[in-house]
């Protein structure tokens, strides 16, 4: 039976975990929701990282790329970037393959979807950008603006009461102590905060991780331009080392981003570099290594297990997120369901099950099942090169209008992230569509087993 006497009142407080999206985003939520209900809250916001700064340790390292949904979701909730936080508009996609690439358009023809790219932190790594470019450091701004406390430093411990009416208690800075009417765990995948909650013994286990590569590269504004074109290129050679690869134009830099099916470390990005269409679209190589910032990030690769209990909830990375995609936005999705509950159902951990960690699995860690399998055929088909090249082939190059829209509906959604892994599934792996491809796989095949390579680009 849930608890009722555990809810927010006025005058309680909420501390959170972590400044990052999904702290940032509760904090916004529960503010707003607060003042809807016509109740005082407080919230204070546990900061570790100064966003301000042009380093690793100031950064919550990412490609930066922020979907048309998410774009929609700030909109909605009145949070508008500022431009000097912008560092390319998207025009469009294209897709490489080993042997091809092809420009993926957004489905529905002549929409211009909202896609821009950002830096989490100051800056890569020796930049000296003029302006305060941080995305992370504006949501922070922007949820003081709103009324949250921000407090600098890193949260050391957390005690939870011995019974469900007492409060939590955090221990931050120089053993200083904060009560807590709910502590919201908002804390990423790429720090040991998660250990203080495992610590705590409610059940709770981080999600499992893989270390991915992210590479900021100063080429500069002019040759991005002309090269890129505000494109992001994305890169899907079927490889056992690199499941997926991306550039993204940032102003003077090209982010390059690696995701595995192991984690990523400095040869397997050597080896990706040095890949014949990568250095193609790439000429400098890896010569970019000489002055670059380069990172070795996590990713959670499933959801935490256990990730609420009496006046606990963990949201974002550390809670459960969409696999390889959208991260930011299941940051926001994930707090919008933790802060829903906790002001309509109560801090308990039945309230807490039932309106957030359920429909959360079944929005999005249940989703990522299709996505791991989206990902598994990709990458057995993109290692079978001719057979790929021919089914590309015969959709794009013949135009055969229905197959060839469906095909890049199915890609654009992969590599936007724009609809469930379960609808990119269901396009990619239509009935209609595998059998007009049948006979152009069965070519392929036999040209594979020959030895005969056609390359064309479409
Ligand atoms: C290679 C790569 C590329 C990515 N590309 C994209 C992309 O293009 N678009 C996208 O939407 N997502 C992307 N993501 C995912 C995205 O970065 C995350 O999903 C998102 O940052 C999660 O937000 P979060 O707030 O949950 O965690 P984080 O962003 O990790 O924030 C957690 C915050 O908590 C703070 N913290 C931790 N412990 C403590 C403590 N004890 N006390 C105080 N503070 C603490 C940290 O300093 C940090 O600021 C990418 C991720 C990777 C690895």
């Amino acid at each position: 039976m849930p608890n009722n006497n555990i809810s927010l009142k006025d005058g309680s407080h909420i501390a959170i975990v972590g400044g990052g999206p999904s702290g940032c985003f509760f904090a916004n939520f529960a503010l707003r929701q607060a003042r809807l209900r016509g109740i005082k809250v407080n919230v204070t916001i546990f900061e570790g990282r100064d966003f301000t700064r042009a380093d690793h340790q100031a950064c919550n390292m990412s490609v930066g790329v922020l979907a048309e949904r998410l774009m929609e979701k700030l909109d909605w909730q009145g949070i508008t970037i500022p431009q000097r936080c912008i560092q390319a508009e998207i025009q469009g996609y294209q897709f490489f393959t080993q042997d091809d690439y092809m420009t993926l358009e957004h489905p529905v023809p002549g929409h211009r979807p909202r896609i821009v790219s950002v830096f989490r932190g100051g800056g890569p790594v020796h930049s000296h950008m003029k302006e305060d470019v941080s995305f992370d450091h504006f949501l922070l701004r922007f949820v003081e603006g709103q009324g949250a406390q921000v407090i600098k430093g890193g949260v050391k411990d957390i005690v939870l009461p011995g019974h469900p009416e007492g409060k939590v208690t955090l221990i931050f800075g120089k053993g200083e102590e904060l009560e807590a009417d709910l502590v919201v765990g908002a804390f990423g995948a790429n720090t040991p905060t998660g250990d203080i909650f495992t610590k705590m013994n409610f059940g709770y286990v981080p999600p499992k991780t893989l270390k991915t590569c992210i590479v900021d590269a100063r080429l500069g504004r002019d040759f991005i331009k002309e090269h890129y074109r505000d494109n992001i290129y994305v890169f899907a050679f079927g490889t056992d080392e690199v499941e997926f690869a991306s550039f993204t134009p940032k102003g003077d830099y090209l982010t390059i981003g690696l995701v595995g099916k192991r984690n990523i470390s400095t040869p397997e990005l050597r080896g990706f570099l040095n890949h014949p269409v990568v250095k193609k679209a790439l000429p400098q190589g890896t010569e970019v290594l000489k002055d670059c910032c380069v990172c070795f990030p996590r990713i959670p690769v499933g959801p935490a297990h256990q990730p609420y209990w009496d006046r606990l909830v963990v949201v974002g990375d550390a809670g459960i997120s969409r696999s390889y995609k959208n991260g930011i936005e299941s940051a926001f999705m994930t707090a919008y369901l933790a802060t829903n509950t906790v002001f309509e159902r109560g801090l308990s951990r039945e309230a807490l099950k039932g309106g957030y960690y359920q429909p959360a699995i079944k929005l999005i860690a249940r989703d990522n099942f299709y996505g791991r399998l989206v990902f598994k055929a990709f990458s057995l088909i993109a290692s079978q090169r001719q057979i790929l090249s021919e089914r590309l082939y015969y959709a794009y190059a013949h135009r055969e209008k229905w197959i060839a829209d469906r095909l890049n509906a199915a890609l654009w959604n992969l590599v936007t992230g724009d609809a469930a892994y379960k609808e990119v599934f269901k396009e990619l792996f239509h009935p209609r569509l595998q059998f007009a491809l049948l006979p152009v796989t069965l070519e392929g095949l036999v040209r594979q087993i020959l030895g005969i390579r056609k390359k064309r680009n479409l």
